[in-house]
């Protein structure tokens, strides 16, 4: 076993300053990274602890009408806050889908962006192909168990998904991730902080080195009204997503005015499905109208030996989370 070095941030500075050294991993809740440091998939040198930075740990409301969530609330807390259960409900059911209570009562919300696919061959060092866990090395996935695996975005090095239910709604909800580093601070769409595996499987995120997520800001709510959050997974608790659908509609007149599409479970990052929201802009929902949007969210779509399943399960999916957030289901 790798020995760590444990030091406890007081505050953002300390902990940047701690993380200019090599091997430095930060440390929230723990609960994904602590899973892979003892399984020997994450290894890093020194644990910053950050859990003790003061002011990361608060929900408040932005001018305009927004809302910021620090990077250090719970999972659980953010879940069952008054403003984001009346504001974006549709985060609050996505997160409460996900983990277990006891889970969600530890993981952060900054965490929770960070966490790490659940492919099976990523998780076990007996395998000695994977090219997120060792750059170069191979894709077991490829020609093995790939049920759980990407139809969308993959690349020839790497078909893993990401496992966050959070990060689905995240991105339907258009979110933006603030974050400090060593060259100061930024704001990074939602959109562009997870990325798609292409030459590089073994980066998640668009984060640099030393960079570290202090809150995530939420625009003003538009969807509270027509939302839905559909997961579909092997049973019914304590399971990763097969597919799962956020769903956010503006309605008009009975016709639909905006909506975000937002799938999990089928590709590298959380997968905006544009060409059937653009379908379905000005269009009043019907059950032909939306089988024929949720077919344009496939259209790219590639299957593997075990995960072709997913292809109609997405499309279905898309049915029955935009019939349900518009009130049709
Ligand atoms: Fe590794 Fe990605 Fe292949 Fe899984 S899909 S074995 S994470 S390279």
């Amino acid at each position: 076993m790798q020995a760590i070095t444990y030091e406890r941030a007081s505050d953002v500075g300390a902990a940047l300053n701690a993380a200019r050294q090599p091997g430095v991993a930060f440390i929230g809740g723990g609960t994904n990274l602590l899973d892979l440091m003892k399984g020997g998939v994450a290894t890093p040198r020194t644990l910053v602890d950050i859990n003790h930075i003061e002011g990361l740990d608060s929900i408040a409301a932005l001018p305009g009408g927004g809302l910021r969530i620090g990077a250090l609330v719970r999972n659980s807390d953010a879940a069952n806050h008054p403003m984001v259960r009346e504001r974006y409900p549709l985060l609050s059911e996505a997160i409460l889908a996900g983990a277990s209570a006891q889970l969600r009562n530890m993981a952060t919300m900054g965490g929770n962006l960070m966490q790490r696919t659940r492919c099976h061959y990523f998780y076990d060092t007996a395998f000695p192909c994977c090219n997120k866990r060792s750059p170069g090395s191979g894709c077991a996935a490829m020609e093995g168990n790939n049920r759980i695996h990407a139809i969308l975005g993959a690349s020839s090095l790497c078909i893993a998904t990401n496992p966050s239910d959070m990060n689905v709604a995240m991105a339907a909800l258009d979110a933006v991730i603030q974050v400090r580093g060593p060259q100061g601070e930024r704001a990074i769409p939602i959109e562009q902080f997870h990325r798609l595996p292409g030459d590089h499987p073994e980066l998640d995120t668009t984060l640099q080195a030393g960079e570290l997520i202090t809150a995530i800001d939420l625009p003003a709510p538009i969807f509270a009204e027509h939302e839905h959050y559909l997961k579909i997974r092997d049973r019914a608790s304590y399971a990763f997503a097969l597919v799962s659908v956020a769903v956010g509609l503006q309605m008009d007149k009975g016709k639909v005015r905006t909506v975000h599409i937002a799938l999990g479970g089928v590709a590298h990052k959380p997968w905006r499905a544009t060409a059937t929201e653009q379908m379905l802009t000005g269009q009043a929902l019907s059950a032909d109208t939306l089988r024929d949007a949720a077919a344009l969210a496939v259209v790219d779509a590639k299957a593997y030996s075990g995960n072709g399943f997913k292809i109609a399960l997405a499309q279905r999916a898309i049915v029955r989370a935009v019939s349900t957030a518009g009130g049709l289901a």
